[in-house]
Order: C-alpha cells, then structure tokens, then sequence
C-alpha cells in the first residue's frame, strides 16, 4: 500500500517536475529570439530630485513583449533566465544602446539634462570588454559618462573583490557613476563601502514599505542617509508609494526618490509627456507629485 501511494506521489512530482521543465526550455527558446525578434523594450521610471522638485533622472527597465504581443512579462519572470543562460550579456549591452540613444535624443530635444541610470548583472559586470563597450555606445551617441550612472548590487561585490575593485575603477575613471542597487539587503559586510567608488545608495524598497510603521524600518532608513552623508554619497529612496513615506524620506535628508507616488516606469513618449506638461520651459516644482499615473 504504502509502495504504491510512494509511487503515485512520485509520479505526480515528476510530471509536475516535467511541465515545470518544459515551461522554462520554452521560455528558455523564446528568450533566445526575442533580441532579433525585437521584443525587447524599456521603461523609464522618473527619479526626483526633492531639494528642487524636478526629474533629475531615470532609470531604464527591461520589458518583454513576449511573441510580440500586448502583454509585457515582468522582470522578475525573465532577467534570471537571461542570467542563468549568459543571454543577459547581449541583452545588457542593448539595453546600453538604447537607454544611451533615447537620453541622448532627450537631451538633442531640449527637455532637461536627464541623469541615466542603467542596471548592470554580474555577468555583464564581469565581462573583461563592458568599459570598452559603454565607451564606444558613449562615444557613438555622444552622450557623457558623467551622464551615465550604473546601478549595481551588492552580490557583484560578494563575488571577487580584486577583480570588482579594478573594474570600477576603471569605469570610474571614465567618469561614470556607479550605484549600489537594493542597499542593504545584500549580506555583505560594510567594508566595501571605504573601498570602493561608489557615488550613490538605492534605499531597497522593503525599508521604505515599512518605515511609516515601524520604527525599525525608520531607523535603518536614517542610518542609510548618515552613512551615505557622511561617506559622500547621494541617497535615492526606492519604491515609494504614498505621500506620507515621501514627506519622511524628504524630512530626513534623502537627495532623490523613485516609486509609483512619483510616477510608474513609463515608455520613452511617455516620460517625454511627463516632462513637457509638468515642467514647460524647464519650470521646477514638485506640485504634480501628489498626481499619480
Ligand atoms: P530594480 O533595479 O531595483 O528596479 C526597481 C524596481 O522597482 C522596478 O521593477 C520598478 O518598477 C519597481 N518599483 C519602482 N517604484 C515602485 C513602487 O513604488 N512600488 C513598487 N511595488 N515597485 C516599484 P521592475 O521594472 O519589475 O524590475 C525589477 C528588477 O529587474 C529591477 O529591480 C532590476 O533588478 C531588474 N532589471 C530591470 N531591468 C533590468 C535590466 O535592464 N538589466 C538588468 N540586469 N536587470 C534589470
Ligand atoms: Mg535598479
Ligand atoms: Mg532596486
Ligand atoms: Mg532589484
């Protein structure tokens, strides 16, 4: 009795094993062609800049149109897969292109000088040709590295030391900017931080969902902020959602924030529009962040 319910059970895992294995190969081929195919797009999330109230900068985020449909599948669903498979390194470097290209064309279009922030894996991050080829996307588009503000996490930094000192040095020394993604929930140790050349900290959203309500949430936030201050680095508030958390995080002297209070992560026309109807001639003010899109 019990050999066969063992069996049945078995049965049941490997088929559900199976299907799950089936599902990924298939993801798998589709990521695979989804490049040529031209499925890939971006997003861009507005960050702010509370001391003046303007959008000082974007970051750009991954999108797939999978099959060229309606639907877009979320990141979380795909970008470990382009990993696992090394397919984020080609992917990566289109996201390069393209978020270089259309800040560039932003730029050429008169809206205000916008700060470029693009997401960098540890495959990419350790490829030994990434300076050469931001450099060359740079340099083709004309845009400046000063512009450009590579958002890395701290699991890049557990891996090699030696080796990620050198590489950031490198871009660094191209006049890049470098953020650490996701600050503080990486399990690294602190040291890292008087090493290396970091410009700016990203507050992990889970800190900012809870720091109204918890006292602990509040407290790590505004040891983040003195940290950075006193390290000279700039602070960006992740994931902000209400107006409540973004006056906090502004009455604790955090630079920048991002979060769906500010605006969502909008296509190219959209960021575009958002800028021309809230800032008309480069006009300031924080006014229209209580509108949400
Ligand atoms: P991330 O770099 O930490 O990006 C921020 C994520 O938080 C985005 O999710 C954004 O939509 C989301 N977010 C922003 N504000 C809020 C908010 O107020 N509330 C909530 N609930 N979420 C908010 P998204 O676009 O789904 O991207 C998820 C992750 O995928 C990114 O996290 C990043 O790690 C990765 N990713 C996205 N694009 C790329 C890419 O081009 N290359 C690489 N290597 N990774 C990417
Ligand atoms: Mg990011
Ligand atoms: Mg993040
Ligand atoms: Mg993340």
């Amino acid at each position: 009795q019990a050999k066969k319910l063992g069996k049945n059970t078995f049965q049941f895992f490997t088929r559900e094993m199976d299907q799950r294995i089936r599902k990924r190969l298939d993801l798998e081929t589709r990521l695979r062609r989804a490049l040529e195919r031209n499925e890939f797009l971006l997003h861009y999330q507005p960050q702010v800049e509370l001391s003046s109230g303007r959008v000082t900068g974007v970051e750009g985020l991954l999108r797939w149109c999978k099959d060229g449909g309606e639907i877009l599948v979320p990141p979380r669903e795909f970008i470990p897969i382009l990993e696992e498979t090394g397919l984020i390194v080609p992917v990566g470097e289109w996201v390069l292109q393209t978020a270089v290209a259309q800040a560039r064309q932003w730029e050429l279009a008169g809206l205000a000088p916008l700060q470029l922030a693009v997401n960098i894996s540890a495959r990419q991050f350790y490829r030994e040709s990434l300076p050469e080829k931001i450099h060359t996307i740079l340099e083709q588009n004309g845009f400046s590295s000063s512009r450009l503000t590579l958002e890395i996490t701290e699991s890049i930094l557990l891996q090699d030391t030696g080796e990620s000192l050198s590489k950031l040095r490198t871009l660094k020394d191209m006049g890049i900017n470098i953020a650490i993604d996701d600050f503080g929930t990486g399990y690294s140790s602190l040291a890292y931080l008087k090493r290396l050349p970091i410009d700016e900290l990203k507050i992990d959203r889970v800190f900012v969902e809870g720091m109204t309500e918890d006292p602990k949430d509040a407290a790590l936030i505004e040891a983040i902020i003195e940290l950075a201050r006193k390290l000279g680095m700039k602070v960006v508030a992740e994931g902000v959602e209400t107006a409540e958390q973004l006056d906090f995080i502004s009455r604790r002297g955090c630079e920048k924030v991002q979060g769906f209070f500010l605006s969502r992560p909008l296509p190219a026309a959209g960021v575009e529009e958002l800028l021309k109807a809230h800032f008309p001639g480069g006009e300031d003010r924080v006014g229209w962040a209580g509108r949400r899109r």
